[in-house]
This record gives structure tokens, C-alpha cells and sequence, in this order.
């Protein structure tokens, strides 16, 4: 594998942290929520740039709609957490706990009041039912009520992440499309996939499908010990985080080992474009004001016309941001409307069990004029002769 050096990531600048808390801090009045409650995850680093292990040991931030914003944290991590952007800003007091504190007594006396406390998604419950019991009288609801509110629609510092990202994925297609694949298991494709992955920039290969002949019906297939032969498909999912931010790109392949008599036959050109149509349609469909599920009906109609509606098993698509998924989802009872900034996959996939299936995947930005596809690897199916 040849050497690159990895692309810049670009940090987010203390301005955009700066906007986020005094964006959260205004909902959590408008709410009326005594306080928001972010415990490790991305909820956190959204909001102050600091990135931790989540642990049995609470690291917390604490935001009310007056007081300043504290980052609660064990003695121990106060020096990662004085280093994050928003600390070092001076948007944030870091508070250490000592071994020997109760750091759910401590959170619970920064709030005032017994009203509604959000708590984010992803606190692990052990957490929870101690917050719970501090704050008796207080009922909880979830963070994301208040965080996918400002995550949901990125920022140009964000587009840029995620641009990088799906451009570095991109270049992993290409070099694992140039194969050889044929003859190697899909094991051995996909931990070439995870090191190109972080060869081309990303912090880490999060996941790698590589799902050959009838695996290919099985949209997260687990890349196995299965040999990959001529005369079959292979659907190649693949992404991980780049500056935080994710890549997500599935491009189907058909491999002739070189034979001509191995091509893709009549049938698995149907699909094939059928999924290419619904893709670049649903795509063209992704603009402001659309609704999220118009996106996905867009896709489902043009692959139930074709006759294999019921062969289309998920979702057109998922936000993607700090999180691989998040909101907004492309799925029909969605209540989200696009917005110009919101980012999400589109996915539509065809697959016939037993026999094999056929997804094209691409990150897309809704802009101000319309869709903003971030990936650029070409769409079409990939014969790849050796
Ligand atoms: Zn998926
Ligand atoms: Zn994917
Ligand atoms: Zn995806």
C-alpha cells in the first residue's frame, strides 16, 4: 500500500462551541427544563469538543438556562477535559470529583428546581437511576429532544468534515475495486478496507461489508471466510470517522475473473439499474422543504414498479454526522422536513435472498439550491475482471 500523508482535519473553531451552548442553553429555557444533562458521547463533543471513554465513573456537562455550563468530571480526566475547545475557551467550568465524592450529589446541587430534566440518549442507566434519586420529583426526558435539534442541521465547519471524509472513502473504493479480489475471502478484502480506511485519513475503519454472492442479499453482512469467485456480485459497504465526523459508501461490484461468459447476466443488470435509477431519483428528490419520507417514497416507487418492492427490506436513509446514524431518518413516518445543512445517506437496495443483491450508497447534503452529493466514486456497477 502506498504511503499518503493523511488529509488535514480541519478543527472546529470555539466560535461554532461557543453558538452551540448558548443555542442549547436557550431551548433549555424555552423548554422549561431545569437542566440538560450530558453524559460521554457525542452529545458531548458536539457541544464542547471533549471526547472521553465513557465510564463507571460520571463525567457529566451540566446546562441550565442561567449558570454557567459545568463539565463535571472524575480528578483524574481534569486535564483532558481542561484541554477541550470549550474549556479552553472559557465556555465551560471544569469541576473534578474526588474518588471518595458522590458525583451524583454534585450534578444534582447545580440544579435548581424539580421540572423536567433532559438526560442524553446514550447515559448509561447505572447513571440515570442515580441522577433519578437525587432529583426525586424531577420527571426525565430525552436529551436528543434538545441535542438533534442543533445537531440535525450542520454547520459549514461540519459539511467540510464530512466532505473530507466521504472523498477519503472514496479513494478506498477505487484502490479496493482495482482489485485482485477474486480467489481472497471477503475477511481479507475487508481488513484491506479498514487499512486503507485510516491510510487515507479516517481516525478509525468503523465497519467494512463485504458481502460476496448470496451474502450480498444480506445488507450488514459480516465479512466471512467465504472465497469470493468469478460470476458474482459483491456489495462493499464501508466508512468510519474522519475529524469525528463519518463516511458511509456502498458500491456493488460484479467480478468475471477475467472470463467474459462471467458477467453480470439480464437479471442482475435489472436490479442493478433499477437501485442506480432509484438512487440518483431519490437524490434529485433530496431538496428544502421536501419532507424526509417523500425522499424514501421516492426510492420505494421506482423499485416497486420494477417489481420488487418487497425486496427493498430497509430504509432509503439516516443522517449522519458525529454519529454513523442519526437523524434525520428517510423513512416513511418521518416527521422531519430537509433543511438546508441537514446531512444522510441515501441507500435503496434490492435483495433476493439466497441469490444476491445489489445497494448503491451516498453521503448527500441538502444545500440551499438542492442536493450536495459528498461522494463522487462513480455509480455505476463495477466489473472488476480479477
Ligand atoms: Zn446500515
Ligand atoms: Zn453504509
Ligand atoms: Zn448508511
Amino acid at each position: 500500500m502506498t504511503a499518503r500523508s493523511a488529509p488535514a482535519r480541519p478543527p472546529i473553531p470555539v466560535g461554532r462551541f461557543e453558538a452551540r451552548l448558548a443555542a442549547a442553553r436557550r431551548l433549555v429555557a424555552e423548554r422549561d427544563l431545569s437542566a440538560l444533562l450530558v453524559g460521554v458521547g457525542a452529545d458531548l463533543r458536539y457541544l464542547t469538543g471533549y471526547v472521553a471513554m465513557p465510564l463507571e465513573r460520571l463525567t457529566m456537562l451540566v446546562i441550565t438556562s442561567d449558570g454557567p455550563g459545568r463539565l463535571v468530571v472524575p480528578r483524574l480526566e481534569r486535564d483532558p477535559a481542561e484541554r477541550s475547545t470549550a474549556a479552553r475557551g472559557g465556555l465551560v467550568e471544569v469541576v473534578a470529583w474526588d474518588e471518595t465524592d458522590d458525583p451524583h450529589e454534585l450534578v444534582a446541587s447545580f440544579i435548581s428546581g424539580r421540572g423536567s430534566v433532559a438526560v442524553s440518549d446514550t447515559l448509561w442507566a447505572v447513571h440515570l437511576l442515580r441522577l433519578e434519586a437525587e432529583l426525586h420529583g424531577s420527571t426525565f426526558v430525552p436529551g436528543s429532544s434538545v441535542t438533534s435539534e442543533l445537531r440535525i442541521v450542520k454547520d459549514a465547519d461540519e459539511i467540510e468534515l464530512l466532505r473530507l471524509a466521504a472523498q477519503a472513502a472514496d479513494r478506498v473504493i477505487e484502490q479496493v475495486v482495482a482489485g485482485p479480489l477474486v480467489g481472497r475471502t471477503e475477511a481479507d478484502v475487508a481488513l484491506e478496507v479498514r487499512d486503507r480506511l485510516v491510510a487515507e485519513g479516517h481516525d478509525a475503519a468503523e465497519f467494512a461489508i463485504v458481502a460476496s454472492g448470496p451474502n450480498s442479499a444480506s445488507p450488514h453482512h459480516e465479512a466471512s471466510d467465504r472465497v469470493i469467485r468469478p460470476g458474482e456480485p459483491i456489495v462493499l459497504d464501508i466508512g468510519g470517522p474522519l475529524g469525528g465526523y463519518g463516511s458511509d459508501i456502498t458500491r456493488t461490484i460484479w467480478v468475471t475473473g477475467g472470463d467474459d461468459a462471467a458477467g453480470p447476466h439480464d437479471e442482475f443488470r435489472g436490479i442493478f439499474d433499477l437501485v442506480r435509477d432509484a438512487q440518483s431519483e431519490a437524490t434529485a428528490a433530496a431538496r428544502p422543504g421536501v419532507a424526509a419520507e417523500r425522499v424514501d417514497a421516492v426510492a420505494r416507487g421506482i423499485i416497486a414498479a420494477g417489481g420488487y418492492g418487497p425486496q427493498f427490506i430497509h430504509r432509503t436513509g439516516h443522517g449522519i454526522g458525529l454519529e454513523g446514524h442519526e437523524e434525520p431518518y428517510l423513512v416513511a413516518g418521518s416527521p422531519d422536513v430537509l433543511r438546508p445543512g441537514m446531512a444522510f445517506s441515501i441507500e435503496p437496495g434490492i435483495y433476493l435472498i439466497d441469490e444476491y443483491g445489489a445497494r448503491i450508497e451516498d453521503i448527500v447534503i441538502c444545500g440551499p439550491d438542492g442536493p450536495i452529493a459528498l461522494n463522487e466514486a462513480p455509480r455505476e456497477l463495477y466489473v472488476v475482471d480479477g
